[in-house]
């Protein structure tokens, strides 16, 4: 007998037939003896009635902004609707189910309101319900302080939810239920022949995910790594057995890059430092840092820096360059493509490969990077999908030698 936690995501949750297969899900994992503990998401997107966005939208006042603690109290308020939606008709199914929050659960929080980090765990109430033969459900994407205040986790936090459920209660497995089979070489809705993944370890996971494959949050990847436990992500609405996310084994596959992900929001600063003057630089990133603005995309020479900055770290970041007296020039509307391959260490020719492809196609790079497990590609936003669709097609091409 084994003791898995299922999250269904927004989708798998929208709609009374959709929750048909979410609980089919969790009639076979029970008619298979195992023990079950469920979390989900708010129902449906942007737009559906009680969305986190709609929520959100509740208590918009530009002049005015909301609390973040009474706007992590509205947005938890998603979660608690379709856990209980799901628990009443699993109760119609013959379950015994207990409905908890994410505090009731014993995830705890900081009090980082809107994207709290988790910093305890205590199961004793879960545990409880659970030798009492309940099916306890959980109510994804948020936690509590130690004083007892709701938090968020931040957006896809329901899986993060997933993974602290699971590394709470020592599962076997962690299943992510969503409405694509499995993480594939590249989001689906952008190339739609990728192929989805048998297996990825969790560094691949998590650099995928960080780097915009929004399949799962990477938080819920590196919770679920600390112990050690596998995490299967699957679609709600068919039989597919998904794509598994553990430690490498020699199973997995040889593939050299494993999937392309990409990230908008990005503007590319360059510094200009004719004087050659390393200190009066050097305070410059110092100011910058401790302004809480993150750099990426750094490269600096002799007589210029050139870095990247999210778009709403950008006014700020100019303002800083501005007042230490530097001039400088800036490229709007970038995106980052990534290439993510464990197995990218140490083979040679691989960022010709991609300039090769890019530059056939007339994309423009503005700044690349690597490090031993992924190559990152600072191209226009409005190339975007074609640089995405283009890489994927030429790593697939390369097939059995050394693509996908
Ligand atoms: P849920 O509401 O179930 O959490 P999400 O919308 O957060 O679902 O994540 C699923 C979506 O992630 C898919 O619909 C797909 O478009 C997108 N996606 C992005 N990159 C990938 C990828 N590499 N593999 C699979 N799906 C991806
Ligand atoms: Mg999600």
């Amino acid at each position: 007998m084994s003791l898995i936690i299922q999250k269904f995501g927004g989708t798998s949750v929208a709609t009374p037939e959709a929750r048909k297969s979410v609980r089919h899900k969790i009639e076979e994992a029970v008619k298979r003896g195992d023990t079950v503990v469920v979390t989900v998401s708010a129902m449906g997107r942007n737009g559906a009635p009680y969305a986190t966005d709609t929520l959100l939208g509740l208590a918009d006042n530009d002049s005015d902004p909301i609390m973040k603690s009474n706007m992590d109290l509205l947005m938890s308020c998603g979660e608690i609707i379709s856990a209980v939606t799901l628990a009443e008709e699993l109760k119609k199914d013959g379950y015994e189910t207990t409905v908890l929050t994410g505090g009731q659960a014993g995830i705890i929080t900081n009090d980082n309101f809107g994207d709290a980090r988790i910093i305890d765990f205590r199961p004793e109430n879960m545990k409880k319900y659970i030798s009492e033969g309940k099916l306890v459900i959980v109510t994804g994407f948020q936690g509590m302080t130690e004083d007892g205040r709701v938090t968020t986790l931040g957006r896809g936090g329901s899986d993060t939810s997933a993974s602290a459920l699971g590394v709470a209660l020592d599962a076997d497995m962690v299943e992510i239920y969503t409405d694509v089979e499995g993480i594939m070489t590249a989001d689906p809705r952008v190339v739609p022949n990728a192929d989805i993944l048998d297996f990825v370890t969790y560094d691949e996971a998590c650099n995928l995910a960080s780097q915009g494959a929004k399949v799962i949050h990477p938080r819920a990847v590196e919770l679920a790594k600390t112990k050690g436990i596998p995490l299967r992500v699957a679609s709600t609405f068919s039989d597919a057995r998904g794509t598994i996310i553990k430690e490498s084994d020699e199973n997995m596959r040889e593939q050299l890059i494993t999937g392309i992900a990409s990230l908008s929001g990005i503007v590319q600063l360059c510094v200009k430092n004719e004087e050659r003057d390393q200190e009066r630089l050097s305070s410059l990133l110092t100011d910058i840092a401790d302004a809480g603005i993150s750099l990426d995309f750094i490269n600096i020479h002799p007589s210029e820096a050139v870095f990247t900055v999210k778009d709403e770290d950008c006014e700020k970041a100019v303002e800083i360059i501005e007042k230490n007296g530097f001039k400088y020039s800036l490229t709007k509307d970038c995106c980052k493509v990534s290439e993510v391959g464990a197995n990218i260490q140490g083979v040679p020719g691989v960022m010709a490969k991609i300039m090769t492809a890019l530059t056939k196609e007339g994309i423009e790079v503005l700044q690349t990077s690597d490090s031993y497990t992924t190559i990152w590609c600072l191209i226009h936003e409005r190339d975007k999908d074609k640089a995405v669709r283009t890489l994927h097609d030429f790593f697939k091409g390369e097939n059995n030698e050394s693509g996908f």
